[in-house]
């Protein structure tokens, strides 16, 4: 079996190879300048883009040696934008078509769930996971593959989300999640107390808009020197960082797996991770994440989540869909791969 992944929901194209031994290629380009004079994916721009970027992604990754080797192609079917989305679902059904492999859209968030099973230090089964990315911030069970129920969800924005709006806030550029999170390096995180929101109530949301506020205020209060900036940063950082650990730690006490896995774009964090890991030295669970690069989108998690699920790719030709909205909680574990 040897799965081509591709993703395109958002503003990265990326294409990857997932087989039985394991990963076997992986490229990747970045829409981040495109966006960053608007500060903010422009969804047409990103779809336009995702079109001149991945037939030379997919050429990189696999010759025409390795595309007659393919026996099955996994796409990102969604959550996204459905403009981005289209294109990956096109793409993947007219190659499946001319190869002659069938083809599956598989679920973004499934992939960064799974993320952490590309690494050599994988996770098994049961694990609760942190899923910290620019849409989401979920903390899950995760049973298996396909099962997944969700302990607890942000109220109102993603974490991610409020890095950028943050980094904007702060005049850093976009995205603003690793510019806030290297600024922050530079600062003093006990100099502001900002709110730990949600942490005093039981239960496992999240809320941050409250917290995007209160730093709106205090830029609005401060004298602008970049010291001061920097303390901003770092306060801010910091009130998310123990807002989520609070809530991690809750959610491992409550759950008997003992594997916490942190993944999606704001997992690629240092100080969270460095955090997470003293938590779990003190309490007595295991940390697991995928390294950096597959923190934040990329096609390796896809092809991955498709052989996973190799099992479920029926003969035949396949429609190419794009579901913008898809919540997690409707996957059902693949079919066997053998006949039971
Ligand atoms: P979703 O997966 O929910 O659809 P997305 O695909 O846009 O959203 P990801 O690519 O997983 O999200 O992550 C991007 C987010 O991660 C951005 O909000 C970015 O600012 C944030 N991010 C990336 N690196 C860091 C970091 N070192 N510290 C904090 N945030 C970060
Ligand atoms: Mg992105
Ligand atoms: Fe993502």
């Amino acid at each position: 079996t040897l799965i081509l992944g591709i993703e395109s929901s958002c503003d990265e194209t990326a294409v990857a190879l997932y087989g039985d031994d394991g990963l076997a290629g992986h490229a990747l380009h970045s829409q981040v300048a495109l966006h960053a004079d608007y500060g903010g994916v422009v969804p047409e721009l990103a779809s336009r883009d995702h079109i001149r970027k991945i037939t030379p992604l997919i050429e990189t990754v696999c010759d025409s040696a390795r595309r007659a080797e393919i026996t099955g192609i996994a796409y990102t079917r969604g959550p996204g934008l459905v403009g981005a989305l289209l294109v990956g679902s096109a793409v993947a059904s007219g190659l499946g078509m001319s190869l002659g492999v069938p083809v599956l859209g598989v679920h973004h968030m499934e992939g960064h769930l799974l993320s952490p099973l590309l690494e050599d230090a994988a996770p098994a089964f049961p694990y609760t996971a942190l899923l910290v990315s620019g849409g989401h911030t979920l903390l899950v069970a995760v049973e298996g593959v396909g099962a997944y129920r969700v302990l607890g969800k942000s109220i109102d924005d993603a974490v991610g989300e409020a890095f950028d709006k943050a980094a904007k806030m702060l005049g850093l550029g976009y995205p603003g999640g690793p510019a806030l999170a290297a600024l922050a390096e530079q600062g003093d995180p006990g100099a502001y107390d900002f709110p730990r929101p949600m942490t005093k109530r039981p239960g496992l949301d999240f809320s941050f808009s409250g917290l995007k506020t209160a730093v709106m205020l205090a830029i609005k209060a401060c004298d602008g020197t970049p010291q001061v900036h920097a303390d901003i940063a770092a306060s801010f950082q910091q009130a998310v960082i123990d807002t989520l650990v609070i809530k991690c730690r809750r959610a491992m006490r409550d759950s008997a797996t003992g594997r916490l896995v942190v993944a999606g774009g704001v997992g690629a964090n240092q100080a969270l991770r460095d955090r997470l890991g003293a938590a779990g030295t003190t309490d007595g669970f295991a940390l697991y994440y995928p390294r950096q690069a597959f923190c934040t989108d990329n096609a390796a998690m896809i092809a991955l989540a498709g052989w996973l699920r190799r099992g479920d790719f029926m003969p035949g030709i396949a429609a190419a869909q794009a579901t913008a909205r898809w919540s997690l909680e409707t996957l059902v574990p693949p079919r066997p791969t053998k006949p039971v």
